[in-house]
């Protein structure tokens, strides 16, 4: 099986990714700590880019935030 290795943009621990999951998917950083959201932006050299976590409940119980 083929995967390729490029490191999350968030913690920078190398994360591997199968070699027939396409640029685009969506997959989340291994590292627990971490957990970050993140999309393939590129493939051959692989490359990822942070999703932010959507704040749609974090606003709505802290509406003060948009004040
Ligand atoms: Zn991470």
């Amino acid at each position: 099986m083929t995967v390729e290795l490029a490191p999350c943009p968030m913690c920078r621990q190398p994360l591997a990714i199968q070699a027939y999951v396409s640029a685009e998917a969506r997959v989340v950083c291994a590292n627990e700590r971490c957990g970050a959201t993140l999309r393939i932006a590129a493939r051959r050299p692989l490359r990822f880019e942070h999703v932010p976590t959507p704040q749609t409940f974090t606003a709505a119980s802290r509406p003060e935030s948009y004040g």
